[in-house]
């Protein structure tokens, strides 16, 4: 080691000491069976005799490998009752991989950790990077597949050495971080004085795991140099971190509540060589590693629904993430492919997207057709470089039912395909564009339909090759997850500032907007005006006309407040069936003149609505507080409109009472 290194050491020791509230020794996370187990070298002569050993030490071990080797899938004429035959026929790998996981599985249940941090995401987390790892290991041929999964397993130990044994835990951790933009790695430096991946070192040291899994542990956030003493295993390490990082921008991180995902090192890039990986037959694979798994486990993984909403979140995180923090830039197939999921705006992903796919396929032109699912058109709405489309409207649109040929295949069947002017002379997009022959690919998503991806070589004229087609095809399928994914953030954003019945913004939204204004300066201030309307006897128009014509009654008075307030004042449902509404630029004489338009309007339309309300009569009593100097906070404003409403409800209802901040 060198004196850096020792000094490192020394110093997160310490550190660790300090947050644990036991010796590092007596942590019993990882079971000694799986110690030995982890220590089995992959070139130990009597390899499966000593696994076999090993497992038949611990009976469900050997119950559930026999199990497995008995099962349908192996279809064996007899029943293997020795676990020896059994890692015989199992091979050694697959063995050692289900004991290890079963063991430390096993263990982590018993330590139960606190909802925050999630057991079973993290589990999940750890036997996606450890199966991904191996997978790329394979492809790579790097020698040793079973050191990446059993370092792709453990990497993050060290969040459950904080999370179980810690003074304040992982959950504490979790709970405290918020919305904050720093790196994971600093944010844990700064509430714990040492990192997850710092923690994971001592652990390792402590229990003297093998060298290669304690680099792999200790390293997977950052690359050693090449002078230090872990650099031996930095190919390893770099499939490790490669790993994680796809599992994190999946939405498969090992927190729930923690957003932002690791950055991919650029030594990571240097040590792996991109090209030799097929990521889509990999992700595929680890799919039903993972599918396995689950089965072989008998427990169920959280859904892919929950991973994609991580993703999201994590997705915004990033996105909201300053420049200098941004990911290095990866090399091109790859910075194609992740593109997409870099941002949630599709006018800063897309258009990178298509620079990407032009850079990387040598294309003149690319178009990104956008789909309006209600007028049944195509509509060009990006396009690289910026000047292929005309900046000036109308856009470029192509009625779908006027559609014929390969372009309707392409868009029917999901099929990326060729289209050349021999074969479709009167295609309106080879008019149009003045193209000899282009290249129309489907994005898509959940199977539905979110736009065509065109692309030619009109400049050049080299004709588009077959091959192109399949090696394009992955980069659309990422731009559909991101622009599916953007709908749902910019859908669930909207959900979460709306309310549902009367599409009105909610309190949260509410709040928010008087909040703003209340940091306006004084003179902004003066003039505003906070009103509480309330339906009169609501409960009394449910209980004998039912829950729907109370539904209805408020729809109705949220429509008449839509279609009477300014553009620039607000309106929100409150609660129930109170709404509020918040007036700039009035005064006394304003905002009564507001008030009374609202409360004739609503009784107007009640009596209209008569019948059906069963003789009730829709009605409203309004308090309004006017602004004056004695109201530090808007809650105090809120408070006396509150109290005109209860005024104007004591004093016979379907009427105004109005207060300033002074009680008159
Ligand atoms: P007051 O004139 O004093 O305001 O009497 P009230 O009956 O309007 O007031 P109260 O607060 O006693 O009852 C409010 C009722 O509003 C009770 C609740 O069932 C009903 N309510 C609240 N939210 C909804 C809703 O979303 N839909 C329907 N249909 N009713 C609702
Ligand atoms: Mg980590
Ligand atoms: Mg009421």
């Amino acid at each position: 080691m060198t004196d850096q290194d020792t000094d490192d050491t020394g110093r997160i020791k310490k550190a660790a000491s300090l947050i644990l509230k036991d010796d590092i020794k007596h942590l019993q996370l990882i079971p000694s069976v799986a110690l030995k187990l982890l220590t089995l070298t992959n070139d130990d002569n009597a390899r499966i005799d000593s696994l076999s050993r090993i497992i038949e030490t611990e009976p469900m071990l050997t119950a559930k490998i026999l199990r497995q080797v008995n099962s349908a899938a192996y279809a064996l004429p007899n029943k293997i009752t020795s676990t020896n035959r059994a890692v015989t026929l199992l091979g050694f790998s697959t063995v050692r991989q289900l004991a290890l996981n079963l063991l430390i599985y096993n263990n982590l249940k018993r330590q139960n950790p606190s909802q925050l941090f999630d057991l079973l995401f993290f589990w999940q987390h750890c036997l996606y990077v450890a199966s991904l790892s191996r997978r790329i290991a394979v492809a790579l041929n790097y020698p040793d597949p079973d050191l990446v999964y059993t370092g792709g397993l453990l990497h993050d130990i060290g969040k459950v050495v904080l999370e179980t044994h810690g003074r304040v835990t992982y959950s504490d951790f979790i709970a405290s971080i918020g919305n904050n933009q720093q790196s994971t790695l600093e944010e844990e430096r700064n509430f714990f004085g040492i990192t997850h991946a710092e923690m994971g070192h001592i652990f390792c040291l402590e229990w003297q795991l093998p060298a290669s899994i304690t680099a792999i542990v200790a390293f997977h956030h950052n690359q050693p140099t090449e002078a230090s003493p872990h650099a031996p295993f930095n190919t390893a390490i770099a499939i490790v971190s490669f790993a994680d990082y796809i599992a994190w921008i999946q939405g498969i991180g090992s927190a729930t509540q923690r957003n932002s995902h690791p950055t991919l090192q650029r030594a990571v890039l240097e040590t792996i060589d991109l090209d030799q990986l097929n990521l889509e037959a990999l992700l595929q694979q680890v799919d039903q590693d993972m599918q396995s798994t689950q089965e072989f486990y008998n427990i169920q993984l959280p859904s892919l629904i929950t991973l994609r909403a991580t993703l999201v979140k994590a997705t915004i995180n990033l996105s909201q993430v300053s420049e200098d923090n941004a990911l290095v830039a990866a090399p091109k197939l790859s910075s194609c492919l992740t593109a997409p999921h870099h941002s949630l705006n599709p006018d800063d992903f897309i258009p990178r997207t298509l620079e990407a796919i032009q850079d990387e396929f040598s294309f003149d032109r690319s178009i990104m057709f956008t789909i309006d699912p209600k007028r049944r058109c195509l509509i060009a709405s990006y396009g690289w470089p910026e000047s292929t489309l005309p900046t000036k409207q109308p856009a470029f649109e192509i009625n779908i039912n006027s559609l014929s040929g390969l372009l309707l295949t392409c868009l029917r069947e999901k099929k990326a395909v060729i289209i050349h002017t021999k074969v479709e002379q009167n295609n309106p997009i080879i008019q149009h564009l003045k193209t000899t022959e282009f290249i129309a690919i489907p994005v898509a998503h959940q199977n539905k339909l979110l736009g065509v991806l065109y692309a030619d070589k009109s400049l050049s004229k080299k004709p588009l090759r077959e091959q192109l087609l399949p090696e394009i095809t992955p980069i659309a399928y990422e731009l559909g997850i991101a622009i599916f994914n953007a709908k749902q953030y910019h859908l669930e954003k909207k959900n979460a500032q709306i309310d549902h019945l009367t599409q009105l913004f909610n309190k949260r939204m509410i709040n928010q907007f008087l909040t703003t204004i209340f940091q306006e300066d004084g003179a902004a201030l003066a003039n505003i005006a906070i009103g509480f309307i309330d339906i009169d006897k609501f409960k009394r128009l449910n209980d004998s006309c039912g829950h729907q014509a109370g539904d209805d009654a408020l729809k109705i008075v949220a429509d008449i407040l839509r279609n009477l307030t300014r553009p620039g004042d607000f309106i929100g449902r409150y609660g129930g069936e109170e709404f509020l509404f918040v007036l700039r630029n009035t005064n006394e004489t304003g905002a009564y003149g507001y008030a009374e338009r609202i409360r004739s309007e609503i009784e107007r339309r009640g009596k209209i609505m008569s019948q059906r309300f069963h003789g009730h009569n829709l009605t409203v009593s309004i308090g309004v507080s006017l602004y004056s100097e004695h109201y530090a906070d808007y809650t105090d404003m809120i408070e006396t409109a509150d109290q005109a409403m209860y005024q104007a409800k004591n004093s016979g209802r379907n009427r105004i009472v109005m207060l300033t901040g002074d009680g008159k």
